[in-house]
């Protein structure tokens, strides 16, 4: 090993390059540790501070932790992780010295992100995180150059929407997708607003983000409610430059829009947008609809039991447009008459994830099957459609 070391020397390589290249030998000290100690045993004494692989990249590295943490003043975080880039010479040499003499350690790079991340832990009493960085720092060692990219913070709750009218999330406008024109009264957006904004708005106040993204378990139709225990959401902020809420106070605040209710806010992951988003959780609504013949209670309620069954359904119309054109198979759990007043009935129905409940009743002309509309054999209109129950699955 050590004879592995004799060219790299007389190559003029500082201690801690040295050491570098031999990380992968005698562990539990540092490179230049590492590097005087190999020398040392080579019965060399003369042993050098820098060399012309690293330059200065090593040299005030307490300097560059407080210049580090000056870059990012007006950024909340408790968690970080360092990248650098280094210019393509010292790489390419550094590879060329591996090569040559059959070694491996690690790179110049690597060493650099945990040394000054050390340094900036010291001075900050931040911690180092690879796994879930607040704030990504990159530091071109070049041109002493500090770039910082601010991780999204995720916030999961569960959502009442008390209101009709009023979409999931902000809605582009068909005509200008976005940029503002006559028929939006240039506000850029089909709807003046959404679940999403009503929840972002304290946020987006506090936090000074960019942008926001709501991920809900499903959507309900703009003209649904959703209502009961409310349906799991998670707010994603990004480039949040404070990420620290007093939750309650934003759901208060939330709350007080008279439109939108949220409750079980806590901090969330992208790992839950994902789990959110892959749920397949049983849904229990509330329809209320017009029959165009009149019938008997009773006939209603047989009707309804022939609905507690596997439904075939193919493509709504209404959606067609956006969505494949084929048949799925969805369940009713369960079905039953809440009340019947004349031609208007209010029904419960709680059914598999994606079951189409307003095709279920009125069959869109023969695409659903069974429907309401098919077991009484007359015309069935949906007047309202709210959601009552969303079955989250805990993971
Ligand atoms: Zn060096
Ligand atoms: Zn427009």
């Amino acid at each position: 090993m050590h004879e592995k070391a004799m060219p790299l020397i007389e190559m003029g390589l500082c201690d801690r390059c040295l050491g570098r290249f031999f990380s992968d030998w005698l562990h539990g000290i540092d490179n230049p540790e590492r590097g005087r100690k190999i020398r040392a045993e080579l019965g060399i004494n003369k042993g050098k501070e820098s060399c012309f692989l690293c330059g200065d990249a090593f040299e005030n590295l307490h300097e560059k932790a407080k210049w580090v943490m000056e870059s990012l003043e007006d950024i909340e975080f408790s968690t970080f992780l360092i990248g650098s880039r280094f210019d393509r010479e010292t790489l390419d040499r550094e590879e060329e010295i591996r090569q040559a003499y059959g070694l491996n350690g690690e790179s110049i790079k690597v060493e650099f992100n945990r040394e000054l991340g050390k340094e900036l832990e010291r001075i900050s009493g931040k911690n180092f995180s690879r796994e879930h960085p607040d704030v990504e720092i990159l530091y071109d060692t070049r041109y002493d150059d500090i770039s910082v990219q601010i991780n999204p913070v995720f916030i999961y709750g569960r959502y009442r929407k008390l209101v009709r009218g009023i979409p999931q999330t902000r809605w582009p406008c068909r005509y200008c997708h976005g940029k503002g024109c006559e028929k939006c009264n240039y506000t850029g957006k089909m709807y003046p607003e959404s679940v999403e904004e009503i929840i972002a708005a304290p946020f987006m106040e506090i936090s000074g983000a960019e942008e926001h993204a709501l991920h809900g378990m499903g959507r309900e139709d703009i003209d649904a409610l959703m209502l009961g225990t409310g349906r799991p959401f998670v707010l994603e902020l990004k480039s949040p430059k404070k990420r620290e809420f007093d939750l309650e106070e934003m759901a208060e605040r939330i709350n007080s829009s008279g439109k939108v209710e949220v409750e079980g806010l806590r901090y969330s992951s992208k790992a839950e947008v994902r789990r959110i988003k892959a749920s397949r959780a049983e849904k229990t609504y509330v329809v209320r609809v017009e029959l165009e013949e009149d019938v008997e209670e009773e006939k209603l309620k047989k009707a309804l039991q022939m609905l507690r069954t596997t439904i075939a359904q193919r493509t709504p119309q209404r959606v067609a447009h956006r969505r494949a054109d084929l048949v799925r198979e969805r369940r009713v759990f369960e079905i039953r008459l809440l009340e019947k007043k004349g031609p208007i009935a209010s029904i419960e129905v709680r059914g598999e994830a994606g079951l189409y409940i307003k095709e279920l009743m009125h069959g869109d002309e023969g695409r659903t099957e069974p429907s309401l509309a098919s077991a009484l054999g007359t015309g069935c209109k949906v007047l309202e459609l709210d959601v009552i129950a969303i079955q989250e699955k805990e993971e």
